[in-house]
C-alpha cells in the first residue's frame, strides 16, 4: 500500500503558479487551453530532471550517443512510421451539451450537463459513434500552399532518431547494441489535454532508441524497464508510488511486441510516466523500404547483417517533472504554523543553496555576497537579503532549496556560517572557506524521500 498523500493537483497547480514553475501561457489574454508556460524555478527544475537523463545515458555509459533533430522532417517519415495511417484517437461528441470526448477514455470525462455523471451516463447525453482522429498538427512549408508543401510537427521525436541511423553507423563508430538519445519538443491534438502538464498538445519528450542484435532484445528490453524504474528511484520517488505495468496483448502498438509503462501515482491515480517498449526491426525496414536505403548494420569482421532491433524508453520531461513535485509535496509544522515544501531530490532543486545575512548591515551582506561569489562557480544558488529570516527560510522550502546558508554577527569573527537542511531543519556550523566542498559532498551523498515509503 502507498503512503496516503495530502498533496492534490490544485496544491501544485497553485505552489506552481505562486512561486514562478509553471503557469498558463497567454493569461493575459485569458489562456490558452493547455498550453503552460514554466517560469524561472520551473526552468531550473526540469533543466535538471533533463541534465540527470542525460547524465545516466551520456556520462555514466558509452554504448549511447546524442542527438537533436528537427521538428519538421520529410513528410515521408509519417507515411512509413504509420503515424498518418494510424495514429489516431477515437473520438466522440455529445449532441446535446457539444462537448467532445476519447471513446476509449470516457471514465475520465464529465457529463456536460451533470459533471457528476460520465459522459453518455448523463439524461440527455447523445454521444455520436465514434470515429478516428488523427493527433498529427498539420502546417505547411513556403509561400505556396499546395499538395506538396503540407508537412507535420513531430508527433514523437523517435522517428528523427531513425532517420539518421545510417549516419550514426558511419560516424559514431558504434556497432549494436547501442542508444541514440534525443530531447525535445513533441506535438499531438490531444481530444481531451487536461490534469495541468500531464497532458498537453506541446511537449517535451526524452526518448532513446537502442539498437540491438534481434537475439538480444528480450534481454535488453528487461534491462531497460528496470534501468528507467530505477532512475526515478534514485531521484528520489517513492517507490511505493511507482510501478512498473506490462500491456495487455490489446493494448500494444502496432509496432511493438512488448511494453511495459513504468506509472506513478499521481493525485489523479496511477497514470503513464513513461513506456518501454520493444519496437522490434518495424521502424528500421518501414524506413529502408519507403526510402528504398538499406539500413541494415554489417558487421565488417563477420560480414553478418542485419537489421537492428529496438527498445525504446519513452519519457515525458513534463510529467517527470509533475511527478517529481508530486512527490516532493510536503506540508509540516514549525512554531505553530503550516509550512511547505518542496522534499525534492537535491540534485533536482531549482536552487541549491540560498545565501542569507541575518540582517541587512553590520557588514552582514558583503561576506553573504562573497559567498554567493565562491559557491556560484560549483553551484546553482540564490542571495536574498528581505525580511524576517523565518520568512526568507519559508520561501526556499517553498521552492525545495535543500540548504540556506545563514550569515549571522559571529559570521565576521569567526568566519562561519549555519548551513540548515530543509528537511531535517538541523543547523550545522561550517567553516565559510569549506563550503563549497561541503556541500558538494551533500548533493552527492545518497538521497531517500524523508516522505517515507
Ligand atoms: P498516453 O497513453 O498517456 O496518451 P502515450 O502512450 O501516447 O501516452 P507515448 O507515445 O508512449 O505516450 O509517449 C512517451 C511519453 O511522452 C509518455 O510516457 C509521456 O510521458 C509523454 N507524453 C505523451 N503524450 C503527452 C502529452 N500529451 N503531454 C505530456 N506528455 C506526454
Amino acid at each position: 500500500m502507498a503512503t496516503p498523500d495530502l498533496v492534490t493537483m490544485d496544491k501544485i497547480v497553485s505552489l506552481s503558479k505562486r512561486r514562478g514553475f509553471i503557469f498558463r501561457s497567454s493569461e493575459i489574454y485569458g489562456g490558452i487551453g493547455s498550453s503552460y508556460d514554466y517560469g524561472h524555478y520551473g526552468v531550473l527544475l526540469k533543466n535538471n530532471v533533463k541534465a540527470e537523463w542525460w547524465r545516466s545515458l551520456l556520462r555514466e555509459r558509452d554504448d549511447v550517443v546524442a542527438l537533436d533533430s528537427a521538428i519538421i522532417q520529410h513528410p515521408r517519415t509519417w507515411e512509413a512510421s504509420g503515424h498518418i495511417a494510424g495514429f489516431t484517437d477515437p473520438l466522440v461528441d455529445c449532441r446535446t451539451c457539444k462537448l467532445r470526448y476519447r471513446a476509449d477514455k470516457l471514465e475520465d470525462g464529465q457529463c456536460g450537463e451533470k459533471p457528476s455523471k460520465r459522459p453518455g451516463e448523463g439524461p440527455n447525453c447523445d454521444l455520436t459513434e465514434a470515429r478516428n482522429f488523427n493527433l498529427m498538427f498539420q502546417t505547411t512549408v513556403g509561400p505556396v500552399q499546395d499538395e506538396g508543401s503540407t508537412v507535420f510537427l513531430r508527433p514523437e521525436t523517435a522517428q528523427g532518431i531513425f532517420l539518421n541511423f545510417k549516419h550514426y553507423l558511419q560516424f559514431a563508430r558504434k556497432k549494436p547494441p547501442f542508444g541514440i538519445a534525443q530531447v525535445g519538443k513533441s506535438f499531438r491534438n490531444e481530444i481531451t489535454p487536461g490534469n495541468f502538464v500531464f497532458r498537453m498538445r506541446e511537449f517535451e519528450q526524452m526518448e532513446m532508441e537502442f539498437f540491438v542484435p534481434p537475439a538480444e532484445a528480450d534481454k535488453w528490453y528487461d534491462f531497460w524497464k528496470q534501468a528507467r524504474f530505477d532512475w526515478y528511484v534514485k531521484l528520489g520517488i517513492r517507490p511505493d508510488h511507482l510501478r512498473l505495468r506490462p500491456h495487455d496483448a490489446d493494448e500494444l502498438s502496432h509496432y511493438s511486441s512488448a511494453t511495459s509503462d513504468v506509472e506513478y501515482l499521481y493525485p489523479i491515480g496511477w497514470q503513464e510516466l513513461e513506456g518501454i517498449a520493444n519496437r522490434g526491426d518495424f521502424d528500421l525496414s518501414q524506413h529502408a523500404e519507403y526510402s528504398r536505403q538499406n539500413l541494415e548494420y554489417v558487421d565488417t569482421a563477420s560480414g553478418e547483417r542485419y537489421l537492428p532491433y529496438v527498445i525504446e524508453p519513452a519519457a515525458g520531461a513534463d510529467r517527470a517533472t509533475l511527478a517529481f513535485l508530486c512527490d516532493a509535496y510536503d506540508e509540516d509544522e514549525i512554531e505553530g504554523e503550516t509550512r511547505t515544501v518542496l522534499r525534492l531530490h537535491p540534485a533536482l532543486a531549482p536552487v541549491k543553496a540560498a545565501v542569507l545575512p541575518l540582517v541587512k548591515k553590520d557588514g552582514q551582506p558583503e561576506v553573504a555576497r562573497e559567498i554567493v561569489a565562491a559557491l556560484r562557480e560549483r553551484l546553482q544558488v540564490e542571495y536574498d537579503e528581505g525580511g524576517a529570516i523565518g520568512r526568507r527560510y519559508r520561501r526556499q522550502d517553498e521552492i525545495g532549496t535543500p540548504w540556506s546558508i545563514t550569515v549571522d554577527h559571529q559570521s565576521l569573527d569567526d568566519r562561519t556560517v549555519t548551513v540548515r537542511d530543509r528537511d531535517s531543519l538541523q543547523q550545522d556550523r561550517v567553516a565559510i572557506d569549506a563550503l563549497p566542498d561541503e556541500l558538494e559532498r551533500r548533493l552527492r551523498a545518497p538521497w531517500r524521500s524523508p516522505k517515507g515509503s
